[in-house]
């Protein structure tokens, strides 16, 4: 197989492009995709000051640099959850990205925050661990941004989380969440940051090959409490259809993206939430109760909202 452009041995075989390609080429096409995106879906306008959320996995790590080199500076934001022998590995690999792209990132530590990492927090508020940590990851990733001045959080969800997470969402036909899954999700003015996704039609393959031929040096293990879920399985069926008819999870998510902008403002109004937003008497960040979740959360364990987050340059 050589490749497409030079001629010279391809080393990724991209059958959704009907395309292969040798390593320096497919940099370059994979950097020409997501800056081709970027500039297609309004994702960073000019004046924006924006942060990728990292996890030290192929996709945020991939991101990140990736932000850095076509010249739209990024600092990062990492939440450490306190996972023996995962957590402390994330945060060395996103350090040393951190340090060769010379960029801030900032740390907030739920192990020595709640004096325990996310499985002993969710017992304690009696939640499943990815419940407690989408919960303190969506606040915390947002009250950085407020706080330090950042107006957009990058990050770095790829095809196939979004397909899956579509194809859920159809299957079980869950209305409330079917039309909030956007490659832009938009601001709510001092309250609430804008929301990209520059990956969103970049597959899971594509970002780890990225990294790979990139150099950049990623942890390879998932999250332990990933183990078992539904969003994998959706996963495997549709990897299962991508082998059968490549490109289907491309066309998948690009007829989501026009059936959003297709929508007339009837249906809209129709989907869109109903339930008003209100802000919390404790932080002032959206919430739907008198109290936000994390607020609650804190004074559980007798701490305050002025919470401290660690900074490495
Ligand atoms: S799998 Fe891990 S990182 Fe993902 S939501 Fe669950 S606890 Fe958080
Ligand atoms: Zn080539
Ligand atoms: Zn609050």
């Amino acid at each position: 197989m050589k490749c497409r452009v030079c001629g010279q041995p391809a080393s990724i075989n991209l059958r959704s492009y009907k395309t292969a390609l040798c390593d320096s080429d497919f940099i370059a096409f994979f950097e020409k995709r997501v800056a081709t995106t970027i500039k297609k879906y309004r994702l960073i306008a000019e004046g924006d000051v924006p942060i990728v959320a990292v996890s030290g996995g192929k996709d945020s790590l991939s991101l990140w640099h990736l932000m850095n080199k076509l010249g739209i500076p990024c600092d990062g934001i990492y939440i450490d959850l306190g996972i023996e022998g995962y957590s402390d590995k994330s945060l060395d690999k996103i350090k040393k990205v951190a340090e060769t792209l010379k960029r801030k990132v900032y740390v907030f530590p739920i192990g020595s925050v709640f004096d325990r990492g996310i499985d002993g927090l969710a017992k304690a508020i009696r939640r499943v661990p990815c419940s407690a940590c989408g919960m303190i990851k969506r606040y915390m990733m947002n009250r950085i941004c407020m706080d330090k001045g950042y107006n957009v959080l990058v990050t770095g969800h790829n095809l196939d989380d979004e397909a899956s997470a579509l194809f859920g969402n159809i299957l079980y036909w869950k209305k409330e969440y079917l039309w909030k899954k956007d490659i832009a999700l938009e601001a709510k003015e001092g309250h609430l940051s804008r929301k990209v996704k520059p990956f969103f039609l970049c597959s899971e393959r594509e970002a780890a090959a990225y990294a790979i031929m990139s150099g950049i040096d990623y942890v390879y293990e998932e999250c332990p409490f990933s183990m078992g879920a539904k969003s994998l399985t959706y996963k495997g069926m549709l990897n299962k259809l991508e082998e059968k008819s490549p490109g289907t999870k491309l066309m998948f998510l690009k007829g989501y993206l026009r059936a959003l902008k297709e929508r007339t403002k009837n249906e809209i109004d129709l989907q869109e939430e109903t339930r008003e937003t209100k802000y919390c008497v404790n932080c002032g960040y959206p919430s739907y109760t008198e109290k936000c979740t994390f607020c609650w959360t804190l004074e559980k364990f007798g701490l305050h909202c002025n919470i401290i987050f660690d900074e490495y340059c």
